[in-house]
Parts: C-alpha cells; structure tokens; sequence
C-alpha cells in the first residue's frame, strides 16, 4: 500500500498527462495479477468497483474517530488541519506527522491486506465498530500510506487521475491498443477486470455481461436551442425529457433486473416493471425511466416519490402510484438467452438502436402492458425545437433530450452525444461545500448553502455561490441533520461540510466574479432540487459553466445587438 500512495503522490506532482500515464504503466507492471485489480480500482478513488453495491460507510466523522484513536488528538485537530489543505487526506497526514506517529514499517499493510479492511469496515455495523477498524489500519500505517488510504475512503483522490488516463496506463504497461482497453472498459464496466484481461492480452474475450449494470450513457446541459442545433445538427432527435428515475433493465427468460442510475438492484421496489419484463422472447439490456403513470398520463415526480426505496411495496401502494417504464435505448440484444452475455448493440449509431428497441414488441401501456417508448420526433432549426420543447411540457414533461442520431451509447460519458434542455435557462449540478443557519423563520436550520462546482484541470471543487435553500421545510430539516453530522469545521455562524451533496443549481444569469473561487458568479442562483441520486463526480464542471457562459455573453451580444438596430431604426 506504501508503493501505491507513493505512487498517487507522484502523479499528484505533475500535471503533464504523459509523465502521469507513464509513471502510473511502470508502477502497474510491477503489480502481480491478484494486486492489479485492486490497485487499478484504488486507482479510480474507490473502495470497491464501480458497479459493486458495497460502500464502506464511512464519513468524515469515523475517520476523526479512528484518528483521535491513533494520534491521540482531538477532532478540532483535523478540521484545523482541513482548514489548512482543504483536503482531508492531507489533513489526516498532516496530524499523524505533528503527533510522530511511525510505526515499525515490517507492519505496513500491503494492498490485501488494506481491500479487505475496506470489506470488513463494510460488513461491521455502527459507526464505532467501523472506527475500531479503521484506527487499526490507521495504526499500521505511516502518515504517507495513511493518506493514500484516506483518499480512497474519502472518494477525493486528487491526483488528476480520470478513468481515461488509468486505461491509457493500461495500454502502455502491456503493450495492448487503447481502444481495445477502451471497449473491455465499457463492456464489462469494470476497470479491474479490465486490467486483468489486458494483462493477460485477453481484451478481445470482454462480453457484455447481463445482471452487471453498465455505467449509464449521461447528458450535457444546453443552454439554448441554439447551441443545440449548433453542436448536434443540422438534424436532431429529439425526444421528452420524463421526469422519473433512470433505470437500466436487464432480462433473460424469466430472470428480470432493474438497476438505477448509482448502479444498486432496485427490482423489488418496481415488481410490476419486473413481471411486465417477463417472458418476452429475447435476451437484452434497456436504458430508460421509471415513471408515475395513469391512464395515459404521466404523473408529477412527487407520486413517484412514494414509491423510492420502498422495497416489496403493497398492493395499496402499487394500485395508488402505478409505474412504467419507458424504454429509449438498447444496449445489448439477442434473440435468444447465450448464457448471461450478450451481443452488444451499443456500438451502433442511436438510429440503428432505436430501430432494434422498436422491434422488440415490447408490450405498451396503452395496451395495458408495462411499457412504453419515449417520444421521438426530429428537429431541424431552433423553431422546431422551441415547438417541440412546448410540446413536451405540454405533456407535462421536464423539457427535451437532444441526440444526436448518429451517436453511439458511451457508458459513463457526460460528452455532447446527448444535450438535455430543460428550461429557459440552464441549471447546473453543484456540490454543497459550506453551509449556515438562515434568517428569519429559518433561523434554526443550515439552509444556506455555499456550493461549488469541478475544476478538472486543477482536481478540485471551486466555489460559484451561495443560495437560500429552496428546498421543502421536510427537505431542510433531514439535510440540517445531515450536515450537523457531516461538519469538518465550524468558523462562527459558517460550517464546512464533507462535500458529498449535490443539488441542481437555478440562476438567472452567469457572471465573471473574483468574489468566488471557480472566477464565475451566478446571478439570483437559488436551489431547485436535492440530486441525491449523483455523487460528487457527477456535478457539473468549471469547461460547462465557461461554455455556458461564453453562450449567454454570445445570446447577450445578439440582444444588445438587436437593441442597437432597433433604436437606430427609431432614431432615423
Ligand atoms: P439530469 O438528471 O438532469 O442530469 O438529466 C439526465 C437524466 O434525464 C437522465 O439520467 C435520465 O434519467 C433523464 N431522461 C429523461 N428522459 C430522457 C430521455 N428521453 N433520454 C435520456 N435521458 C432521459
């Protein structure tokens, strides 16, 4: 474990992409075959694989813990620490190194040693049992490998490490094609396996594995028509963006699995979408919603709402908020079961896909079935798309979902294949980084929120505001109770919290503004929603908010423009 921090701390140091891959291709070929699954996933800020439902549990508050097991300090030590670096890795070194903590190296945990704490601080139930484990490896390890293993508890790697370049790194150590590394990648959606098979230069053997979700293909947020016809065209697909839960579906005779965005089995809470799955004569892998639905209409995502994390639900709640699933995509398809593989589609262009997804007969709502397809239609200016945009909310739909339909299904991807148009404006997805108590009737609970959104290059989260919650009374209290548990440190009325939440962010207008770190402001920002359906990684990024800024000031010129004729116009 002292190599691979080691290592993480090195590719920390530079930020040249070359010099990271190759020092990350040196580092994996002296891994043998059990190490180099672990490390590759370590190498990706994470416990477990992505598509494991295992997640250690652990929070700011058990690491303290642990530490103050350790050290022998106390909790104001590491968010004094935290205040200092910003980075709670850095700050469990930093108070490791202050108290002399160096235990004899013979006893330094290897990389096993460190998964299979992970899996024990997994399996142990309550906070102190999951402590007593950590301080034990915590005990065992020198501050450097006691960071590296707090940056993969923490999820915050900060090493300027994206999955693209592990894969790179892969390629290089053994020599293989990177797009070979690519497909085995987004086939088995497992970067260890991945590793493996390239090591063993078994590439070609990945298949598309049923009942193992696959990351699900995700969208950029587009500002207006405009840039939509502008990246996307000249002709564009356009279909309703439902306002549900994402949800992948895979089945195989009788065997039916529904997954949801962060990759859990949520089968058992959507039992009539399972029986509607059953039976049907093929093999294969769907991508779509779960939506409220009655008699031809969707229902508001509130009724939805009754019915998430409700597992077994009874009949009283199956009859009061009935559900379908509407399918728009297919990423693997046979005509007949192979055993839990099948073919992938996904490499397709999105015409042929839909073209596959339309011949499945999938039984349809309106014929009292389970299912239905999401509605198509093709655009080919911004006034198309404006009117199909009204349409959609007419429907009572969230707004539209631009594809391109020559695009293929990219796993994990935020890329422009697909742009999501929702309101007026953008809203972006930020990360809560600090929180307060507000004034008046809110004066009892932290619904202020400061947030930030990515920066890539630098590897860090970067301020962009700070909003009143707009967030239901109920809403607020849970997340008050959330961030109090959830504080690294306390400056007055200010709290700095474990930056984990996201939320979609609203506003009217995007400034350029020293005030905030990430350089941008947002004007009247206020918070639409909580996204606890995404993680951190999933917030939105400092290139989105430029591009969409770089887009207002150009929509901005156009108006200011536009204002210069008229009144000159006037004037003659
Ligand atoms: P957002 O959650 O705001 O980032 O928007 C992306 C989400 O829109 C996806 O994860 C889907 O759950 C949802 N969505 C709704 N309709 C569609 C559609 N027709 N195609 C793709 N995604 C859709």
């Amino acid at each position: 474990m002292r190599r691979w921090s080691e290592l993480a701390e090195r590719v920390a140091a530079t930020t040249r992409t070359s010099e990271k891959t190759s020092l990350l291709a040196d580092y994996l070929r002296t891994l043998d075959a059990d190490e180099l699954p672990i490390a590759v996933v370590f190498l990706t800020g994470r416990p477990f694989p992505e598509a494991d439902q295992r997640a250690t549990g652990i929070g700011w508050a058990t690491i303290a813990i642990a530490l103050e097991r350790v050290a022998g300090t106390d909790r104001a030590a590491l968010g004094a620490a935290y205040d200092r670096f910003s980075d709670i890795s850095a700050a469990v070194g930093d108070v490791l190194e202050m108290a002399g903590h160096a235990p004899n190296p013979a006893v330094s945990p290897s990389l096993f040693e460190v998964a299979a704490t992970f899996a024990a601080i997994e399996a142990a139930s309550g906070p102190a049992r999951k402590a007593d484990l950590l301080a034990d490896l915590l005990a065992r390890a020198d501050p450097k490998t006691a960071r590296g293993i707090v940056r993969i508890l923490s999820g915050e790697l900060r090493i300027g490490l994206r999955e693209g370049l592990v894969e790179a790194a892969l390629a290089k150590a053994y020599d293989r094609p990177l797009d070979a590394v690519k497909r085995a990648g987004m086939l088995t959606g497992d970067i260890g396996q991945t590793a493996t098979l390239a090591r063993e230069g078994r590439l070609d053997g990945a298949a598309l594995a049923l009942f193992h979700p696959l990351k699900f293909m995700l969208a950029s947020p587009a500002e207006d028509a405009t840039e939509i016809i502008t990246r996307l065209g000249p002709v564009v697909w356009v279909e309703d963006k439902y306002d549900g839960i994402r949800c992948q579906l895979h089945r195989e005779g009788s065997t039916v699995r529904l997954y949801s965005r962060d990759l859990h089995d949520i089968s058992s809470q959507f039992p009539e979408v399972v029986t509607a799955a059953r039976d049907l004569p093929w093999a294969g892998i769907l991508d779509g919603e779960i939506l409220a639905w009655r008699d031809g209409t969707v229902l508001p995502f509130i009724a939805l709402q009754s019915r998430l994390g409700r597992k077994d639900p009874s009949a009283a709640i199956l009859a009061d908020v009935p559900v379908i699933f509407v399918a728009w995509d297919v990423l693997g398809l046979d005509a007949a079961a192979r055993d839990g593989v099948v073919a992938p589609t996904l490499e397709l262009p999105l015409t042929e896909r839909r073209r596959l997804l339309e011949g499945l007969g999938l039984p349809l709502a309106e014929d009292g079935g389970g299912f239905a397809l999401s509605h198509l239609s093709e655009a080919g200016s911004t006034d198309a798309l404006e009117a199909a945009f009204a349409e959609a909310r007419a429907r009572r739909n969230e707004g539209l979902m631009v594809k391109d339909p020559t695009s293929i299904y990219s796993p994990g991807r935020r890329g422009y294949g697909w742009l999501k148009m929702k309101k007026a404006l953008a809203t972006i997805d930020c990360v809560v980084v600090g929180v307060e108590v507000g004034h008046g009737k809110r004066h009892g609970v932290l619904s202020d929120y400061t947030f930030a959104v990515r920066d890539e290059a630098r590897d860090q989260l970067v301020t962009i505001g700070k909003a009143y919650s707009g967030l239901t009374d109920a809403e607020i209290a849970t997340m008050t109770r959330w961030f109090e548990e959830h504080t690294i440190s306390q400056h007055g009325r200010y709290r700095v919290v474990e930056p984990t939440v996201v939320v979609e962010v609203a506003f009217d207008v995007i400034l350029r503004s020293n005030r905030h770190k990430s350089g941008f402001a947002l004007r009247f920002p206020r918070i639409a929603r909580l996204r606890l359906d995404k993680d951190a990684r999933e917030a939105d990024t400092l290139e989105t908010v430029t591009r969409l800024f770089e887009g207002l000031q150009a929509g901005a010129e156009h108006l200011v423009t536009a204002g210069a004729r008229k009144s000159s116009t006037a004037g003659g």
